[in-house]
């Protein structure tokens, strides 16, 4: 399982694809495949058959996962995309910290 820069709940900006310069929070994240569900970014239609479960069928929009290397998490200190570095705490914990600023992007 690689580590991946981004994570579960970050604020993220998309660098390449049909959504790119869109932001939204990562809802999903996927180590296997390096992949990540974005709120509201690469929507695909779904089609849903009618079932008493579902109820009504029809078209909803969903995410679809899109790689890691396409999106850059937004620091919060300077409210752009930035690569990220690491750091370790004096208490031991790493936290990751926004290369433009330095601050940690991590949420303490
Ligand atoms: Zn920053």
């Amino acid at each position: 399982m690689g580590k991946l820069h981004v994570k579960k709940g970050d604020l993220v900006m998309v660098i390449a694809g049909k959504d790119r310069g869109k932001s939204g929070r990562i809802i999903r994240v996927i180590p296997k495949e390096e992949r990540v569900v974005v709120e509201r970014i690469n929507l695909v239609k779904k089609h849903l058959r009618a079932s008493p479960t579902t109820g009504q069928g029809g078209i909803v929009e969903v995410e679809a996962p899109i790689h890691v290397s396409n999106v850059m998490p937004i620091c919060p200190s300077c409210n752009r995309p930035t690569r990220v570095g690491k750091k370790i705490l004096e208490d031991g914990t790493k936290v990751r910290v926004c290369k433009r600023c330095g601050e940690s992007i991590d949420k303490k």
